[in-house]
């Protein structure tokens, strides 16, 4: 039998789809979540640094940047309302000695423009111009650079697991374990096919993450170009006390990188990472280890760490980055209305800072939803 909702959201395994089903379902609409694995978090959103940005990192004016500023807040009263671990940990934008030898400039000019965005979003920063300054911060060798003191990091785990149980106790039916397989119109619904069943709705949300480009196209939406960039993480022995590193430790990065560069990423649990990097890869499909060569993360870890050894670091995971194709390598989100004569909203390239803005990102996406009516 074919159940219909209101509203049908296409991967509630994701941080992003489940934060919109938990928002939508709060009011009086119906409201069904599609996911195909059996559990959430099994794709780019257990798969992060699980950093809550506020968006300084982000272009001004673009969605990234807005929905970044209002869901980190949401996320850190969130995050205390229902005790989920949350870490103040601060971020270090580091500049390492070697950067003297090259001459400076690509740091120091790097440290500006954060510091010229951060300050017009009245993010607090603090400058750090000595190696012992740096050290009241985290034992790492670096010469100076800034300190953001409101910044986080979440145990991405129990966030899913919360924004679940809301979503359910709000009265949204998650299925999971279908994989959706077809999308047609019949008169002013949707009817979305998956391995397992059919469901109709009024409105269909794709929040497909890696795939929400095949779901528009399904949906009769418009082709999306998209490229996916993989990120590696190794972890560090010993964690966060062996290292005396409690706070995020980021290089500075030029103006056009296509992610925030390669940083020392403590987590909830005491242990310690460093990733990601940004590699092309042609389709996302394998999370498993690859021939990224180890001597990337060894001399990305130097850089702060001289005297780290090689088996200091261990493969851990890795995540994959659904990016819209830009000229400049910077793309925005496109969080957009597609088919108004049934309404169809296609969230595409949801890459960082996704999981800070997926709260906003809820709130956002309900305003269109209502706009419709439904
Ligand atoms: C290496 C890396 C580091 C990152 N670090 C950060 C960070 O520190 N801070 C930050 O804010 N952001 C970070 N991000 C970005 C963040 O992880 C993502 O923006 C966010 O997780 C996207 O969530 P999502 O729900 O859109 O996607 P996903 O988590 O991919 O969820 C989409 C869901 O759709 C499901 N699905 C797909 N196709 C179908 C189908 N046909 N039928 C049914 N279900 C389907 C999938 O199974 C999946 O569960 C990082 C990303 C990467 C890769």
């Amino acid at each position: 039998m074919t159940k219909t909702f209101d509203v049908c959201v296409i991967g509630t395994g994701g941080v992003v789809g489940l934060s919109i089903a938990r928002q939508l379902a709060s009011g009086r609409r119906t409201v069904a979540g599609i996911e195909k694995h059996r559990t959430a978090g099994k794709e780019t959103s257990g798969r992060n640094s699980c950093v809550i940005h506020s968006g300084f990192h982000e272009v001004r004016g673009t969605l990234k940047a807005k929905l970044a500023l209002r869901g980190s807040s949401l996320i850190a009263e969130y995050a205390r309302d229902k005790g989920i671990p949350i870490m103040r940990t601060g971020m270090l934008i580091a500049v390492p000695r070697g950067a003297l030898r090259e001459g400076l400039w690509r740091e120091a000019g790097a440290l500006w423009n954060l510091w010229r965005r951060g300050r017009t979003m009245g993010v607090q920063f603090r400058f750090i111009f000595t190696p012992s300054g740096v050290r009241e911060f985290a034992a790492v060798d670096a010469v100076g650079g800034i300190f953001i003191p409101a910044m986080h990091v979440i145990d991405v785990e129990k966030f899913l697991q919360s924004l679940e149980a809301d979503a359910t106790a709000n009265g949204a039916e998650l299925s999971y374990g279908q994989e959706v397989t077809g999308i047609r119109v019949d008169g002013t619904a949707y009817v979305i096919t998956t391995n397992r069943a059919e469901f109709r709705a009024r409105v269909l949300i794709n929040s497909a993450g890696l795939h929400a480009h095949e779901i528009s196209r399904m949906a009769g939406g418009p082709e999306y170009p998209i490229e996916f960039l993989r990120g590696d993480y190794y972890e560090l022995a010993g964690g966060m006390a062996r290292w005396n590193i409690p706070t995020l430790v980021y290089p500075a990065m030029p103006p056009r990188s296509p992610s925030k560069g390669i940083h020392l990423s403590p987590r909830t649990d005491g242990r310690l990472f460093i990733g990601p990097d940004a590699r092309p890869v042609p389709v996302p499909g394998s999370y498993e280890k690859d021939s990224t060569p180890k001597e990337l993360f060894l001399a990305a870890a130097r850089k702060f760490l001289p005297a780290i050894r090689e088996d200091d670091l261990q493969w851990s995971y890795c995540g994959i980055r659904p990016k819209l194709r830009s000229k400049d390598g910077k793309s925005d989100f496109v969080i957009r209305m597609d088919r108004t004569d049934v309404p169809l909203i296609n969230l595409v390239g949801i890459d960082s800072p996704g999981l800070s803005s997926s709260l906003a990102i809820g709130e956002y996406v309900d305003t269109m939803v209502r706009e419709t009516g439904v």
